[in-house]
């Protein structure tokens, strides 16, 4: 499918997809922004990644949906699991996607990001990757910091950083 095919009037669709081990303010920054841009978004929650998760997937995609009640509610935020063995550009064109979204945060995320995009658009030339920047205050939030200052420091210390969801989960938690 060419751009120039595109029907101006159908839904726009986008996807983003991550790992959300867990989702943070920074991945919800992201979520409200790109609802604002397009009729459809769906959170696509990547099920294996190389390294154990802290989170079992269903509870991921669990967490994101509570954390995006209302969005979800008003159908603007679709949440399910990335299903696996199936390349994520071929998963958005299946569902009528125009875009995958990505966040950026610093610099350093930009050589990663700036290769994938690089590569999806090799394997899907009608999905644009783009970019979107949460406010300052979600810029050095990520899940893998939310992670270790859990396991150092308990829930409390992360309050700030997640979504209330995400809290409850980490307070039944507790340290392990
Ligand atoms: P992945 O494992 O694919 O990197 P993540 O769940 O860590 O998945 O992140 C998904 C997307 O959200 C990535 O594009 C990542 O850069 C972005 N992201 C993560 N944390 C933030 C944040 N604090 N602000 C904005 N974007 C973020």
């Amino acid at each position: 499918m060419r751009k120039h095919e595109l029907h101006h009037a159908e839904k726009t669709i986008a996807v983003y997809p991550g790992s959300f081990d867990p989702i943070t303010n920074g991945h919800f920054d992201i979520i409200e922004r790109a609802a604002f841009l397009f009729d459809e978004v769906h959170v696509l929650v990547a099920q294996s990644s190389s390294k154990k998760p802290m989170f079992p997937t269903a509870q991921r995609v669990e967490m994101v949906a509570e954390s995006c009640e209302e969005l979800v509610e008003g159908g603007h935020v679709v949440v399910s699991s990335l299903p696996t063995g199936k390349a994520t550009v071929d998963y958005a064109t299946q569902l009528g996607a125009r875009a995958m979204l990505r966040g950026l945060r610093t610099v350093t995320d930009f050589d990663a990001e700036f290769a994938l995009a690089i590569a999806n658009m090799g394997l899907a030339e009608h999905i644009e990757t783009m970019f979107l920047i949460p406010q300052p205050e979600n810029h050095f939030i990520s899940s893998s910091r939310v992670r270790e200052i859990f396991h150092l420091r308990g829930h409390e210390s992360v309050k700030d950083l997640v979504p209330e969801a995400v809290y409850t989960a980490l307070q039944l938690r507790k340290l392990s």
